[in-house]
């Protein structure tokens, strides 16, 4: 049994039903879930470990809903630097192609370590080429090296080139093998218990990567075993394109066709849905990872992410791969939300001051949707909230710092409107990532230059 108190927190932002916000307040940790959330003058005065926490922010450890850790390893690819997304993964598809088992585990680590200083403790990954030997079993391990807890996607790819789909054939694999590797992983690894470090989520890539068989048959295994669904849908126009031409059908109403909706399954981007499809989206329970940084730098558009808060769809925010986003931090990607949201109500009409006037996402819906927004997504109750009984998964900020100078008549909301800034504690069930503002579980120099070494034999085509 082991104790962890925290006290004197400027501010505690529980996010729980009720939104509840405490001055100098703290919580009651007993072997990694959260038994106390309060005022410090109620809760006990010692512990087997105390943290003050005077002048910090305390808030729920942000969840991310979408990300491919070994894009990490290339990040501003010249020729990728402005394509769209079809043209950016046909330069990239090859490079890719080229990974060692090794490139995966330190991918991991350096996309983790990145999300925990910005004051992440669950991240979902999707991985989907697996070159030379690579394993999900890679990526699962450098998470619990780490200590993020982690929705490892299965990914694939089937439909190669030859077939009509966008990957060369020398990246797709054997659809046979795809779902029998998947059992393997759900059982080897899937842990549904609340406080879980490692779930398995089963995700074919794309519509335009693999066959609506392999759709079929994951979503029949995922149901069989308890495990969620991923995929990405309806972030392009031209993916728009091709799943009429090919299937006759919108993303939406082709996702329909193969039983890929329901409460067990999320979207990443959702870019391209109208009101109809954002109806079907509440109604079935399927949610949504909003990445506004990647659909940017892809210019893929601005997904109609108020309308589906309006309709009651689940929304988490990720921050996508990070050779669409160059980057993995998630308070940036929040404050992104916030402002794409405001670009796209300014299109709509919001700079011409009226009753019609759409109303503008806030500081606190952001921050909503990158805590228990991403828990929903991602099916997780234990998590997303500082309760009692949840795991004791939280970060806190100092907010006497430059960047919030001027802005502490709402230090939450300043955490979205001022720029983003690295985390000073994280923590994942009781257990310290981030310690004064120090990854705990990796030295960053060491990692940053082998991660360099790794990155630069990919893109430079060598084995090393
Ligand atoms: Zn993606």
């Amino acid at each position: 049994m082991s104790t962890l108190l925290l006290r004197h927190a400027a501010l505690l932002a529980t996010f729980d039903d009720h939104r509840r916000e405490i001055p100098d307040g703290g919580l009651f940790i007993r072997d990694g879930f959260i038994e106390q959330v309060g005022p410090t003058a109620e809760l006990p005065e010692t512990a087997d470990e105390v943290l003050d926490l005077s002048g910090h922010i305390l808030l729920p450890g942000l969840v991310n809903t979408h990300h491919h850790f070994y894009q990490t390893l290339t990040r501003v690819v010249p020729p990728a630097q402005d394509a769209n997304l079809f043209n950016w993964l046909k330069t990239l598809y090859p490079i890719w192609g080229r990974m060692q088992p090794e490139d995966i585990y330190i991918s991991t680590q350096t996309a983790l370590a990145e999300l925990a200083l910005s004051g992440c403790t669950t991240a979902s990954d999707h991985l989907y080429i697996y070159p030379n030997g690579s394993r999900l079993d890679d990526e699962i391990a450098a998470a619990l090296q780490i200590g993020l807890r982690l929705h490892a996607s299965r990914g694939s790819m089937s439909l190669g080139e030859s077939d009509g789909g966008l990957p060369p054939d020398s990246v797709v694999e054997e659809e046979d093998f795809i779902l029998q590797d998947s059992l393997r992983l759900i059982e080897q690894y899937h842990n549904p218990k609340p406080g879980s470090m490692t779930q398995i989520v089963l995700a074919p890539c794309s519509p335009f990567s693999v066959t609506p068989e392999l759709m079929r048959q994951s979503a029949v295994l995922a149901r069989q075993h308890g495990v969620q669904l991923h995929t990405h849908l309806a972030e392009t126009q031209d993916e728009e394109v091709f799943c009429v031409e090919q299937f006759g059908h919108r993303p939406l109403a082709y996702m329909r066709s193969l039983d890929w909706v329901g409460p067990d399954v999320w979207f990443a981007h959702s870019v391209y849905t109208n009101q109809a499809e954002i109806a079907q989206y509440a109604e079935t329970g399927c949610g949504v990872a909003h990445c506004p940084g990647s659909n940017m730098r892809l210019a893929s558009g601005i997904a109609p992410i108020m309308a589906m808060l309006t309709a009651g769809v689940k929304v988490g925010i990720g921050v996508d791969g990070s050779a669409s986003n160059d980057g993995s931090h998630l308070l940036e990607e929040a404050r992104l939300a916030l402002l794409l949201s405001r670009v796209g109500a300014g299109l709509a009409g919001a700079s011409l001051s009226g009753e019609d006037s759409p109303p503008l996402m806030t500081a606190r819906q952001v921050l909503e949707m990158a805590t228990r927004g991403g828990a929903a997504v991602l099916g997780r109750d234990d998590i997303g909230s500082l309760e009692v009984g949840k795991c004791a998964d939280f970060f806190a900020l100092d907010l006497n710092r430059l960047d919030y100078a001027g802005a502490l008549h709402d230090p939450l909301a300043a955490l979205v409107f001022c720029a983003p800034v690295r985390a000073d504690y994280t923590v994942v069930g009781g257990e310290f990532v981030v310690k004064e503002g120090q990854m705990v579980t990796l030295d960053l120099p060491v990692h940053i230059e082998k991660h360099n070494q790794a990155a630069k034999r990919l893109v430079g085509g060598g084995k090393g």
